[in-house]
């Protein structure tokens, strides 16, 4: 059983002092309790101190402040919860597109005890409150400094904030408007798919998604068409498939990528008071394109990558078998022990979100075909969590000047406990983490990685066809 000590301070200096850095490994603040309770609950977070700032004063004030140039921001504090938020009449003046999100958020038990530094610090990767704040361009100021928000979001429940360190506040600068629109889960009203779009008057433009799959991310191109050109017209060129989604039962990475395109334009026909046409494409998907002939077909589920190696496929068969270079580009391996010429026995220690996961495995080579391709097969088990398996399929393809393409495709199951992280989590983490693995066997072997050309997409490579095609004729 775990101990857990439970610490409510009174004050902002005695809360410090009590996550000081020496002390804060497995220390958590508890703000609202609306991810970190779940998550203890499921056996997922475990920390043996919480630090609950509900009677910390200051940390629930809203105001307008003026700067030394005299600009307005709008200042939130990190434990203002989504529903003094949605009902502050501060908040509302300066920036409705706030308070409208703050009252999207979840259901009114939640906006009761949920704060706008609770769901900065979990990052959920379809989240609300990053959304608006990464579109705003806010900046998160903590008892240490001030971070922008760009450079705050680090990916799938990841930021940048250091251990131990507290989230005091968000400024937000003084916006011509904003407006965040989401496609609901019904069950939790987290986005499916959730847009921002925010302005500051004529000029740049700054768009957000979340629920893509790997963190709350800008829309570059989203954001180049609609620069000095706030529009629905401006968006006609931006295709929705020039983002990066991950699929998961709920929905599949094109549909995201669809909502996304769908999203962005009622937002921004919120912004303009433009009336939305019924259908207005963004450009043409090509996802939805029709497939190139020859176009190599992978399997439905799963994800690939290649790697180039300077090393004969012989010899990156041998090493590949080497189990002192398996324990070596395993992330987080910390002990391998060979059972038989194609078995081994692991323990692996792997990030799973925010939390990190033991695994007991058991390391299979399956269908070898010198030097030609095998089949990894991973089985682990991590106690009450539950177990996971995942199959790598590895083709290593000679080049003309005697180098290697490792080209790998991976699958992922996770059952128990484990499995209500959803789909998309495991298969970024799985994704990250063998990545990581191919990188790392290529640091083993000794020989530079060399840099593949990004595979083509079918539409591209149909592209690339008709141009060659059209070429003939024009001669
Ligand atoms: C049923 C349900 C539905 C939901 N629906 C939505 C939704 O539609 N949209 C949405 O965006 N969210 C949704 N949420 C999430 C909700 O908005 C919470 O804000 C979020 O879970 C964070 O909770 P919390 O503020 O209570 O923080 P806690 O759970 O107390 O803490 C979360 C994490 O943040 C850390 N932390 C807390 N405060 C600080 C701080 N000031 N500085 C540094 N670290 C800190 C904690 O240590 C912990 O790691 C939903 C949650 C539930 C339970």
């Amino acid at each position: 059983m775990n101990t857990l000590d439970f610490q409510r301070p009174a004050s902002l200096a005695e809360a410090l002092a009590l996550m000081a850095p020496a002390q804060a490994s497995g220390r958590s603040w508890l703000a609202g309790g609306q991810s970190l309770l779940a998550a203890m609950k499921l056996g997922m977070a475990t920390p043996s101190v919480l630090v609950d700032l509900q009677d910390v004063p200051g940390l629930r004030d809203i105001r307008v402040e003026s700067g030394p140039d005299g600009a307005q921001t709008l200042w939130i504090g990190a434990m203002a919860t989504h529903g003094s938020v949605a009902a502050s009449p501060t908040v509302r003046g300066f920036a409705p597109g706030l308070a409208a999100l703050a009252g999207g958020i979840a259901d009114a038990q939640v906006r009761a005890m949920g704060t706008l530094g609770g769901s900065l610090a979990h990052n959920d990767p379809a989240a609300c409150w990053p959304t608006g704040v990464l579109a705003a361009g806010a900046t998160i100021v903590t008892a240490r400094r001030e971070i922008a928000a760009d450079d705050y979001f680090q990916g799938l429940y990841s930021t940048a904030l250091e251990p131990g360190e507290l989230i005091v506040g968000v400024r937000f600068p003084r916006l011509q408007g904003l407006h965040y629109l989401k496609f609901e889960q019904p069950a939790s009203r987290f986005a499916l798919v959730g847009v921002a779009v925010a302005h500051t008057g004529p000029g740049p433009v700054r768009v957000a998604v979340t629920g893509l799959g790997m963190g709350i991310t800008r829309w570059p191109a989203a954001e180049q068409a609609l620069h000095g050109r706030l529009s629905l017209p401006a968006l006609s060129t931006v295709a929705a498939d020039g983002l990066t989604a991950l699929g998961d039962l709920h929905a599949s990475a094109d549909y995201r990528c669809h909502l996304a395109g769908v999203l962005v334009r009622r937002c921004v026909a919120a912004l303009t008071g433009e009336a939305l046409p019924r259908h207005a494409p963004l450009a043409p998907s090509a996802a939805g394109a029709p497939a190139a002939p020859g176009a190599e077909e992978v399997p439905k589920d799963g994800f690939g990558g290649r790697q180039l190696l300077a090393a004969s496929p012989e010899r990156v068969w041998q090493a590949i078998l080497d189990p002192q270079n398996l324990q070596a580009s395993i992330p987080g391996c910390e002990t391998l022990a060979q059972r038989s010429a194609s078995e081994y026995e692991a323990t692996v220690k792997v990030g799973l979100g925010p939390l990190s996961v033991r695994f007991q495995s058991d390391v299979t080579l399956r269908d070898l075909q010198p030097p030609r391709s095998l089949t990894m097969v991973f089985v682990g088990q991590a106690g009450a969590l539950g177990s996971g398996q995942g199959t790598a399929r590895v083709r290593f393809e000679p080049t003309a000047d005697g180098g290697t393409v490792l080209h790998w495709w991976v699958q992922v199951q996770l059952s128990g406990r484990l499995a209500q992280f959803g789909n998309r989590l495991v298969e970024a983490s799985s994704r990250k983490l063998s990545e990581e693995f191919f990188e790392r066997f290529g640091r083993v072997l000794g020989v530079p990685a060399g840099q593949l050309p990004p595979p083509l997409s079918p539409w591209r490579r149909l592209q690339g066809l008709l141009a060659r095609w059209f070429s003939v004729f024009r001669k």
